[in-house]
């Protein structure tokens, strides 16, 4: 399956190559199809296996779908959350967005808007209305570092009406157990 085969716009597909990124990798081409059909997922996988991409591109598509709907000139965001244990990591996801989104707006679509919190700034308010999507990544890691419970409180706010992806280098029981409860008859990709 090629990107063009998974029904991207044409300036997603430019976006892409501009980057480099012509083919999808193993997990793209396992996790992106069913992400784009709003399964639930648990995706096994490295840094450098290309697993941003399982997440990145059906929010943005999903964001874009969304706004789609709307009356114009109005907006209903935020549409979802990314959380990672770590600002440049963060930093490195926005930055992924805003480039696409950069190419999508570009063509005509309309525009999003990404928004980094870090620093234990308060977002519990922008919270109580993201209850549509939502990323976990590098689930283990933010569990080594204690984040668990803030992971969890994160968690309570959103809805059960959500799309939820887990991303995971490694899956230790607490994991599991987490995403069992998280999730609802999540996709497994490994890679
Ligand atoms: P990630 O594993 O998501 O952190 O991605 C690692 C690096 O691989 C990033 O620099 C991506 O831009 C790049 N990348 C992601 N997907 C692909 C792909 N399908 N082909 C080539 N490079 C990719």
């Amino acid at each position: 399956k090629s990107f063009a085969d998974m029904k991207f716009p044409r300036c997603v597909i430019k976006a892409l190559q501009k980057k480099g990124i012509e083919k999808p990798s193993p997990i793209q081409m396992q996790g992106i199809p069913a992400t784009l059909k709003g399964r639930d997922m648990i995706g096994i996988a490295f840094t450098g296996s290309g697993k941003s991409m399982v997440f990145i591109l059906p929010i943005v598509m999903f964001c874009l779908e969304q706004e789609k709907k709307l009356p114009f000139m109005s907006n209903e965001g935020p549409y979802g959350l990314i959380i990672v244990p770590s600002r440049e990591l963060a930093k490195q996801i926005k930055d992924n967005i805003d480039y696409l989104c950069k190419f999508v707006e570009a063509d005509g679509f309309p525009e999003l808007r990404t928004c980094l919190a870090i620093g234990g700034e308060p977002v519990a308010t922008a919270l109580q209305i993201i209850r549509k999507y939502l990323v976990m990544d590098e689930a283990d890691r933010m569990i080594d570092m204690g984040f668990e419970e803030d992971v969890r409180t994160i968690y309570s706010y959103f809805k059960a009406q959500r799309q939820t992806l887990l991303f995971s280098a490694t899956m230790p029981k607490k994991i599991q157990n987490f995403a069992r409860s998280a999730l609802v008859k999540p996709v497994t990709v490994n890679v």
